[in-house]
C-alpha cells in the first residue's frame, strides 16, 4: 500500500482550518449556553425580587421618607421665606447676642459715640435706642435713659436678681444688656424727650425718682445717623 504523499505546507493549512472551526464551535455553544443561563436566570429570579415583601416595605419606606424629605423641604422653605434674615454672622455681636456674653468696657466705638441718629438692632435691625435717650453714665457701657417705643426692647428677670433687656422683635430676641434703676434724674433730661418716653419703659416707684439706665453692648447695637440733622 502506498502512502499518498500530502504536502506539508498543506498539512499546515488543513490543521490551522480545523483550530479556527474548534474555536469558532466553541465560542459559539458557550455563547448560546450563556444567553440560554441568563434566560433562565432572569425569569426565576425577577418574580422572586419583586415578589417579596421585604422589597414592597422598601419601596414604600423609600415612599414615605421621600415624602417626609418634601414635607420638611416645605417647611423649611415657609420658614425661611419668614421674612427674618440675621443682619451679622459677627463672632463677637453673636457671643454677646446669641450666648449672652458681655463685651470688655470701654471697648465699643459707640461708648463715645456723639452724633445723632438711631441704634438699631445689630442681628434683626429694628430700632431699639436713639441718641435723644443717650448718655454719658460713665459704666464704660453705652447708656440710654430711654428706648425707642414701647415693644421694642423686651425684659427678663434674671436668677441673681438684675433685670436683662433683649431685643423686642419676637424673632431676634437677642441679648443687649442689663437695665439698672439708676440713670439720670427726671429734671436733668429734656422735658419733651422725657414725656415722649414708653410707657413700658422699667421705672422706680417714685414719679421724680431716678429714671432707667440701659446698660448695653455695642457689640449688639447698629448706629445710623440721622439724615435730616446731617443736613441741618
Ligand atoms: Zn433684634
Amino acid at each position: 500500500m502506498r502512502l499518498k504523499f500530502v504536502p506539508r505546507r498543506r498539512i499546515s493549512v488543513l490543521s490551522s482550518l480545523a483550530v479556527i472551526a474548534t474555536f469558532t464551535t466553541a465560542s459559539i455553544l458557550l455563547q448560546a449556553s450563556s444567553a440560554a443561563a441568563l434566560i433562565v436566570s432572569s425569569r426565576t429570579l425577577r418574580p422572586t425580587f419583586h415578589g417579596t415583601s421585604h422589597s414592597k416595605n422598601t419601596m414604600r419606606l423609600f415612599s414615605e421618607n421621600n415624602d417626609k424629605l418634601k414635607d420638611t423641604t416645605s417647611t423649611e422653605a415657609s420658614d425661611a421665606n419668614d421674612d427674618f434674615e440675621p443682619k451679622t454672622w459677627n463672632p463677637l455681636r453673636l457671643m454677646v447676642m446669641k450666648l449672652g456674653f458681655t463685651e470688655l468696657r470701654w471697648t465699643s466705638p459707640l461708648n463715645y459715640e456723639k452724633r445723632e441718629g438711631v441704634y438699631n438692632c445689630a442681628y434683626c435691625g429694628i430700632d431699639l435706642f436713639d441718641s435723644d435717650g443717650k448718655y454719658d453714665s460713665g459704666s464704660g457701657w453705652p447708656s440710654f435713659w430711654r428706648s425707642t417705643k414701647d415693644g421694642n426692647v423686651q425684659y427678663k428677670r434674671e436668677w441673681d436678681g438684675r433685670l436683662e433687656c433683649l431685643c423686642g422683635n419676637q424673632k431676634c430676641s437677642a441679648h443687649l444688656g442689663h437695665v439698672f434703676l439708676d440713670g439720670p434724674l427726671p429734671g436733668s433730661v429734656p422735658r419733651s424727650i422725657l414725656s415722649e418716653a414708653p410707657r413700658g419703659d422699667p421705672r422706680g416707684a417714685r414719679e421724680d425718682g431716678y429714671l432707667p439706665r440701659f446698660c448695653v453692648n455695642g457689640a449688639a447695637l447698629r448706629f445710623q445717623e440721622w439724615e435730616s440733622k446731617k443736613q441741618e
